[in-house]
């Protein structure tokens, strides 16, 4: 072949034609990265196709300047998943095919050894030194690295640091002299996920609704058959030995198994019931390297792995001859991309699976509402695990009205009497107590009683929250931090109003109730959300400290929803089960009900069996009901019908055309005449309809004001259609208007 059909990771979906030269015709193969000429410069893309003709004309060819032979060509199947991701998220094939590779592989770091940079002493102590530090005139640098190696969990590669500061190895230096970092020269490949020694376990006697799951899935594996199974049981159930000898049998018929789990509860714990089972494991994680991932990917590439674990880009694994994929907590909103490709994980593993005539295996205990429908309607198969292993009991919940309840004088209530009440009695009993709340902060609404104003982040005109630790109010956009106004700073009355409480309230409020001053009573209280998290890696110490039952109170954001089981947790208090519903979104009883069920699932896994209180001010809403009741067939019931009537998925697709823009009037009216062509496009179409255009829910975030349109089509391809005619529109937008189109997004904020 003469000629190769050459894509580049732009904006721009179109391949162009090179020519290969004689010297490299043997080495330019489909899949394959090199580098052209393209423009003024030389850039890398992937070849796709080879040709003997070209419609250029001889004079006007171009000739491909090299291969990247250090990259492994792109298998086909993964090839073809690119072009139907680009086809249905409308990216350019190159940017499909650049999502599918790890940075790491693209830019070949092949390096097997690496100058590991860690943090020596306890991370709550290195606060104060970083602000020494920073006083001084010359450690400015010393700071910063120590700033970035909490935020990548405590340590890094000398490489990553010089790569992302910008550094000579001085600084480093200047800090392992003082003791406050050590150096390591070891291989790059050591992790912790992987290290320490597990003892083997053999798989346990399914019970019958496990039996049943297994034989099932097995039967499909064995015929190639690609289907998609919805695996439907709540936490504690059992569905991880579903997996496990599942993916087992795949191994034993020389099959690869990809395993997908949200980030948040991708631990060395999970990671370990795994390697109890199999060997040739390879675990793809954000606290990796990129020369650890690019290293683990050449292993799945040269067939020396059998299971891949990892977040979402993990679905592009290099697997051989892949047999099963298994997506775990489904449901989670962290398997859609939110960047170019917007690809969610479970659409692109049902499609990969068809074309690799794998299997497919998504487990929840609040599945998707477009999981349970498809599974439903027979799109998927459903298997349910109607029961927790030994039968024991679902902790029985209560609903606070916390419209019934009052509160202090400013009016705040943060714990009700019955959760106070019942509190008490688990200390009593020397269990323990999770106490859960999405906000993180103290105070998250500061606003004035006379003129209504609310303090506001002056570039994102969200509420601030007030941290009172560090005694400042911070934007949750953009970090922007101002003191907390003593007077209200547009009529100038002196008594701000300080409403909705974060997780430093409620953790401040219960040490008064339950340490009061005057009795010399301990209870051990701990929090954990992302504030805490950017000082400890994962929060990792204050749930080993509530394993270790060396605390009794643990106050948290959704990060103690997730995971891990503590037998002893007898009371698990939601603080507010409706920040969810706030949100405008068509989604948020959805979210709802999965919170309060995750958050549920967290108690009542010992013998001593366990309850949950859930405070509200919708104690009548249907997705607080069905949840406390454990029922979620009727809420998929009720919200299934609400989602009809109003052309909701999964009734529909949705594309999300976000416009931004930093000049308010330019946005709208850009946005008004988008949305006029595209009505005029719809014409008088009962199954599609339009919203918008209309500022977002956040109006305004960094500076941009944002608006949206919205529309809601039966199919898929009535949206794919309205992109290619005005695609000329969708790429060209005047230079002070940025752009986003969203298919099936998850998030419409
Ligand atoms: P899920 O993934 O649904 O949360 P798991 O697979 O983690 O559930 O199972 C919960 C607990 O029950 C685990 O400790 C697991 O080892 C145990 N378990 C699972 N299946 C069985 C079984 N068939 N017999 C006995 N114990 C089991
Ligand atoms: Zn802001």
């Amino acid at each position: 072949m003469t000629y190769a059909q050459i894509v580049f990771p732009i904006p721009f979906d179109k391949t162009f034609d090179y020519r290969i030269p004689d010297n490299l015709k043997d080495k330019v193969k489909i899949g394959q990265a090199v580098v052209v000429p393209f423009g003024n410069s030389i850039q890398t893309g992937y070849c796709v196709a080879l040709a003997d003709k070209t419609d250029i004309p001889s004079d006007k060819i171009k000739f491909l300047s090299g291969v990247i032979e250090d990259i492994p060509p792109i298998s086909e199947p993964i090839l073809k998943l690119a072009r139907c991701i680009a086809d249905y998220y409308l990216c350019s094939w190159g940017e499909a095919l650049e999502a599918t590779l790890p940075a790491g592989v693209r830019k070949e770091s092949g390096v097997r050894q690496g100058i590991f940079v860690a943090l020596d002493m306890p991370q709550d102590k290195i606060i104060p030194e970083i602000d020494r530090l920073k006083r001084l005139p010359k450690a400015q640098k010393q700071a910063h690295i120590l700033n970035l190696l909490i935020s990548s969990g405590g340590e890094l590669s000398f490489q990553e640091i010089q790569k992302k500061l910008g550094i000579s190895i001085s600084p480093i230096n200047s800090l392992k002299r003082a003791k406050l970092v050590r150096l390591e020269k070891r291989d790059i490949l050591f992790d912790s996920y992987l290290s320490g020694s597990v003892t083997k376990e053999q798989p346990f006697p399914p019970t019958p609704a496990q039996a049943d799951a297994i034989s099932k899935i097995k039967d499909s594996l064995a015929k190639n058959k690609s289907d998609t199974f919805l695996l439907h049981g709540i936490t504690g159930s059992g569905k991880t030995e579903v997996y496990l000898q599942v993916i087992a049998e795949a191994i034993k018929n020389n099959k690869q198994a990809i395993v997908l789990v949200p980030e948040i509860s991708l631990t060395p714990q999970a990671v370990s019931r795994f390697r109890r089972r199999f060997d040739r494991i390879a675990v793809l994680h954000s606290y990796m390297t990129e020369g650890q991932r690019a290293k683990q990917w050449h292993n799945i590439r040269n067939g020396e792995i059998d299971v891949v674990i990892g977040a979402r880009s993990a679905i592009f694994a290099p697997t051989k001859n892949l047999g099963i994929i298994v997506i775990d907590e489904e449901h989670e909103t962290s398997f859609k991309q939110e960047s170019t490709p917007r690809y969610n994980t479970r659409d692109v593993a049902v499609k990969r699976a068809e074309i690799e005539r794998a299997t497919v295996i998504l487990g929840s205990a609040t599945p998707s509402l477009e999981a349970y429908y498809f599974a439903q309607t027979g799109s998927f198969c459903y298997l349910e695990i109607p029961e927790r292993i030994e039968n024991r009991p679902l902790p029985a919940v209560e609903i606070v009205d916390m419209t019934q309840q009052k509160g202090e004088k400013d009016n705040t209530l943060v714990i009700s009497k019955p959760l106070e009440l019942a509190i008490k009695e688990s200390l009593k009993e020397k269990e323990q107590v999770i106490l859960f709340l999405n906000r993180r902060g103290y105070i998250t609404l500061v606003t004035c009683p006379k003129c209504k104003h609310i303090v506001r982040c002056k570039h994102c005109r969200t509420a601030l929250t007030y941290h009172k630790k560090i005694n400042r109010m911070i934007c949750h956009h953009c970090n922007t931090e101002t003191d907390l106004p003593e007077i209200c700073p547009e009529c100038a009355y002196p008594n701000l109003k300080k409403l909705g409480s974060g997780t430093e309230r409620v953790e401040e409020y219960i040490n008064k109730i339950f340490n009061p001053k005057e009795t010399k009573s301990v209870s051990r209280i701990n929090r954990v959300d992302s504030d805490i998290m950017r000082l400890r890696q994962s929060g990792k110490e204050a749930l080993d400290a509530l394993w270790k039952g060396e605390t009794d109170i643990l106050v948290g954001t959704q990060m103690v929803a997730k995971g891990l089981d503590f037998p002893n947790v007898t009371l698990v208090g939601i603080i507010s089960a409706d920040t969810a519903l706030y949100l405008k979104d068509f989604r948020s009883a959805e979210r709802t009900f999965q919170l309060i069920t995750q958050v549920a699932g967290r108690t009542g896994r010992g013998a001593k069996g366990g309850r949950v209180i859930v405070q509200t001010v919708n104690p009548q809403h249907y997705s607080i009901i069905h949840a406390s009741r454990h029922d979620y067939r009727s809420f998929a019931a009720e919200e299934l019908k609400y989602r009809k009537a109003f052309l909701y998925p999964p009734y529909s697709h949705l594309l999300r055309i976000l416009m931004e823009g930093k000049d308010e009037a330019k946005t709208e009216v850009y946005g008004k005449q988008l949305a006029g062509k595209i009505k005029e496009f719809i014409g008088d179409d009962k199954d599609i309809e339009i919203l918008g255009p209309a500022p977002c829910p956040w109006e305004r975030i960094k500076n941009h004001y944002r608006w949206q349109i919205v529309i809601k089509s039966k199919t898929a391809d009535f949206i794919h259609k309205l992109y290619h005619v005005y695609r000329k529109d969708f790429n060209s937008t005047s230079k002070s208007i940025r752009l986003t189109l969203d298919i099936d997004p998850l998030n419409l904020l």
